[in-house]
């Protein structure tokens, strides 16, 4: 197994001062299967301040930040290296250094206390691959399974449950079904875990490549944090626009946008404000008046309660809000689309409406032409550095003032002015067109004032 130098190094540094060092959890499962691990976290048998010691000693930077919990972070090149202590069931440490006997039963106790089986490997160069709970086999079968008995571990941290499901969607792993059997009749458990937790878990689910399957089989689950989804499961649009019940409709929006946390989470709860807005025409049609507003208020609302940053949870909330937006396909439209969306979000205000169309009846999908032209007419206006803000105008206020109007707000009306007949096309952004425009303006309220 490929483990960089500097690694290595840290490893190899353990071992020469008598501690037992290993990789473990999931660095060793990224390397098992085949991809370079984000993070390199270290099971050793050294406490933290022997690591600490060790390590400053060999002239390493150290950070202590996690001392009470057993880890140490050693920066070695351009690396965050973990190191936690072995962790076990009890105090079983008499103080003495154990012989490697016992060195090798507190790694698999280590082991035997984390969630999944792909989770609970460990790798040295020096002993090899320990894998005492079937992980390999797991890996190769795409399986995650809980390490022991599954309503035990869920009991024991309700978190797990959550963290099975992100792994399933991560991971493109199906859940075994003793372990899918004990998310269900434990779900509510997740209600005690903390929302900081939920939320992390959380936005590594909805990125998953299989987030689709994931959030399609598991609603019931994510109900008990996320109670507002509920309401769209299974529940009939009546409209010739959809195929799918609103949650299902919501679930493929969301795996036709690109796998960041924040585009995936507007598409998923984007038509979350339907189930209250919903009305019955005469035809028997049903439509949902007013439903990106109050399905904007929801998403904030439930985002801040899982303690979202207040970025995040203003961006989902204002795609979703504006997931009905439909500007045409013309300069004048796409310029007021680029200022009511902002520059900042269009792109991703784009992937939500073709996330939307892509989860729609396919007889609809041409609207999907239209969008390409609107993000064409885009790029050309940001190309050409069209004025849109006040800001971006030829003249400010102090040229306005230099024509005669006094300090105030009419300064500002006459500047709202000149960007409005710009932004209307009639007016070109050009200093002495500007002045002109400025001027009459000027004049006009000068005689009504009289
Ligand atoms: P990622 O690559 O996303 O960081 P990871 O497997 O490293 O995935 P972490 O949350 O960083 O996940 O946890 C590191 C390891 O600690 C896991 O691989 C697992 O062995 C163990 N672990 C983490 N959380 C729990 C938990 N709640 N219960 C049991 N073991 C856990
Ligand atoms: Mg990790």
């Amino acid at each position: 197994m490929y483990i960089p130098q500097n690694v290595k190094t840290v490893l190899e540094l353990l071992e020469k001062a008598g501690f037992e060092a290993y990789l473990a959890g999931g660095p060793v499962r990224d390397l098992v299967m085949g991809g370079l691990p984000t993070d390199w976290d270290i099971a050793a048998s050294s406490i933290p301040v022997e690591t600490s010691a060790l390590f400053r000693l060999n002239g390493f930077p150290v950070i202590e930040t996690g001392l009470k919990h057993g880890t140490v972070t050693v920066l070695s090149d351009s690396d965050a290296v973990e190191i936690t202590t072995f962790r076990a069931e009890g105090p079983y440490s008499d103080g003495r250094h154990p012989d490697s006997v016992e060195f090798i039963k507190d790694i698999v106790a280590d082991l035997s206390r984390r969630d999944f089986t792909v989770n609970a490997m460990a790798y040295s160069p020096a002993a090899g691959l320990l894998d005492p709970f079937g992980g390999i086999v797991d890996i190769a079968d795409g399986v995650i399974r809980c390490v022991g008995d599954p309503e035990e571990r869920f009991r024991e941290d309700g978190l797990r449950i959550m963290r099975a499901l992100r792994f399933a969607s991560q991971l493109g792993f199906d859940i075994e079904e003793k372990t899918s059997d004990a998310i269900r009749s434990e779900k509510s458990l997740l209600a005690a875990v903390s929302p900081e937790r939920v939320q992390a878990e959380l936005k590594k689910l909805v990125a998953g490549r299989n987030a689709e399957q994931v959030l399609l089989d598991y609603p019931d689950v994510l109900g008990i944090v996320i109670p507002e989804i509920l309401p769209l499961v299974g529940f009939d649009q009546k409209n010739p626009h959809h195929i799918y019940d609103v949650y299902t409709h919501s679930v493929k929006a969301a795996s036709n946008v690109p796998a960041r946390p924040d585009v995936r989470l507007a598409a998923l709860f984007h038509d979350i404000g339907k189930p209250p807005c919903f009305a019955l025409d005469e035809q028997g049609i049903g439509h949902f008046y007013g439903h990106p507003e109050v399905g904007a208020e929801t998403a904030r609302g439930l985002l801040r309660r899982l303690k979202f940053d207040n970025r995040t949870a203003e961006k989902v909330s204002k795609l979703v809000a504006l997931h009905g937006y439909r500007p045409e396909a013309s300069e004048k439209s796409v310029r007021r689309a680029l200022i009511k969306v902002g520059e900042e979000d269009f792109a991703d205000w784009l992937a939500v409406r073709r996330g939307d169309i892509l989860a729609l009846a396919p007889e609809y999908q041409s609207e999907l032409d239209g969008l390409d032209e609107v993000e064409r007419l885009a790029i050309d206006i940001l190309a050409e550095g069209e004025c849109l803000r006040i800001s971006d105008l030829a003249i400010d206020g102090k040229d306005v003032m230099e024509l005669g109007v006094p300090e105030g707000p009419e300064v500002g009306r006459i500047l709202d002015s000149c960007l409005e007949a710009v932004l209307e096309g009639g007016l070109k952004n050009v200093r002495e067109e500007l002045l002109d425009h400025a001027a009459g303006l000027r004049g006009g309220d000068a005689e009504r004032d009289d």
